[in-house]
C-alpha cells in the first residue's frame, strides 16, 4: 500500500501502529523515530521498526509519516521534518484533540504535502514501546478529520492504511471530534483522576485503605486514572473550550443528583440508573466492550480502554 511509513513517537500506540501495519505488510519499511534514545534502543531491539537517531533521516522519502507523539510536541516536529517531507507525502496523527493539532501544525507545512489528522479510539493505560500489540486497533474506530479542501485521494489512502491496520474509519470536522470526545473520553479521564485524588487525599482514609478495601467501582477508576500523565496533560491544555463545555453540563447533573440524594428521592436516582444501564447495554450491542465479568480483561488484559 505504501512505500516507507514512519511513526514518530514509539510508545503505545506508535509501537501498535507500527506491530499492525507490519501484520498485514502495509509498507515496504516500517520506520520510527523517537526522542528518547533509551526508547530508541528499545524498539530497534524489539524489531517492530527500522529506527533511525534523527527526525531528519527517519521522514526523508517517507510516503506515510504518522505523530504518535504527545499532542504538545506536535508543533516542534511538524517544524523539524516539514523541510524534509517528500512531495505528495501523507502526514497524519493519531493525537487525542485535533482542531489544536491542525493549528499546531499547519503553519509549517510545504503545500505539496497533504495532512490528513487522524484519532484512533483505541488504547490502554500502559505506556511506551513494550505496551504495543499489533490488535489494538482491531474492531475500534479511527475518525479522520481532514481540513477543508483536503485530497480526496489522499484522504482514501489514509482511510486504507487504517482499515489494513484493523479499524472501521470515520469522517467528522475537528471541532466535532473534540466535543464528541470530550464527552466519551476527556473529561471520563479527568473525573478518574479527580475521584482518585479524592480517596488519596481523604483524610479519614488513609492510603493503605483505599489500596486494601478498593472495591470495583473505585479499581476501575484507578486504571483510567493510571494513564500516561504527559498525554493527559497535553490533552486537557489543548481541548479546553470543549472539555469546559462538557464539564459544565456535568456540573449541573452532578448538582441534581447531590439534591436527589440529600431529598431521598429514590424515584430520580432509579430513573436516571436505569437509563445509564440501557446505554452500558448499547455499547456491548454494537461490540465496543466485552461483556465478560470484569470487562474480560482477565482473558485479554489489552483490550482495556
Ligand atoms: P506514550 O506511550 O507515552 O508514547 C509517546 C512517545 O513519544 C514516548 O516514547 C515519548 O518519549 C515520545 N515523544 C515525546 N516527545 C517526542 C518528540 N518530540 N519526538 C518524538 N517522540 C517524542 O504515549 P501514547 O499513549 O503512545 O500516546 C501517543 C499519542 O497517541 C498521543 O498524542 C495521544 O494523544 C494519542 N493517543 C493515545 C491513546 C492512549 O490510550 N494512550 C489513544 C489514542 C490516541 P518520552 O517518553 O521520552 O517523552
Amino acid at each position: 500500500m505504501f512505500g516507507k511509513v514512519t511513526m514518530i513517537g514509539l510508545g503505545l500506540i506508535g509501537s501498535s501502529l507500527a506491530h499492525a501495519a507490519g501484520r498485514k505488510k502495509l509498507a515496504t519499511e516500517i520506520a520510527g523515530y523517537d526522542i528518547s534514545a533509551d526508547v530508541r534502543a528499545r524498539a530497534a531491539t524489539l524489531g517492530f521498526a527500522k529506527v533511525y537517531d534523527t527526525l531528519e533521516a527517519a521522514v526523508k522519502d517517507a510516503d506515510l509519516v504518522i505523530l504518535c507523539a504527545p499532542v504538545g510536541a506536535y508543533g516542534d516536529i511538524a517544524k523539524t521534518i516539514a523541510p524534509h517531507l517528500k512531495s505528495d507525502a501523507i502526514l497524519s496523527d493519531v493525537g487525542s484533540v485535533k482542531g489544536a493539532v491542525l493549528r499546531d501544525v499547519t503553519p509549517f507545512l510545504p503545500q505539496a504535502v497533504h495532512f490528513i489528522p487522524a484519532h484512533p479510539i483505541a488504547g490502554t493505560e500502559q505506556s511506551g514501546p513494550d505496551a504495543g500489540f499489533a490488535s489494538l486497533f482491531d474492531g475500534r474506530w479511527c475518525i479522520l478529520t481532514p481540513p477543508e479542501g483536503a485530497d480526496a485521494g489522499a484522504v482514501e489512502k489514509l482511510r486504507l492504511f487504517w482499515n489494513g491496520c484493523g479499524s472501521q474509519v470515520d469522517v467528522m470536522d475537528a471541532a466535532h471530534h473534540d466535543l464528541v470526545l470530550a464527552m466519551t473520553s476527556h473529561v471520563p479521564h479527568l473525573i478518574a483522576y479527580n475521584i482518585v485524588g479524592t480517596a488519596h487525599d481523604l483524610e479519614a482514609v488513609t492510603e493503605g485503605e483505599v489500596i486494601k478495601y478498593s472495591a470495583g467501582g473505585f479499581r476501575d477508576f484507578t486504571r483510567i486514572a493510571a494513564s500516561d500523565p504527559t498525554m493527559w496533560r497535553d490533552v486537557f491544555l489543548n481541548n479546553r473550550q470543549a472539555v469546559l463545555e462538557v464539564l459544565g453540563r456535568f456540573n449541573e447533573d452532578l448538582s441534581v443528583l447531590q439534591r436527589a440524594v440529600r431529598d431521598g428521592n429514590g424515584e430520580a436516582l432509579f430513573e436516571l440508573f436505569s437509563r445509564t444501564r440501557a446505554i452500558r447495554r448499547s455499547i456491548l450491542d454494537i461490540g465496543q466492550d466485552s461483556a465478560a465479568p470484569n470487562f474480560g480483561r482477565d482473558k485479554s488484559p489489552e483490550k482495556n480502554q
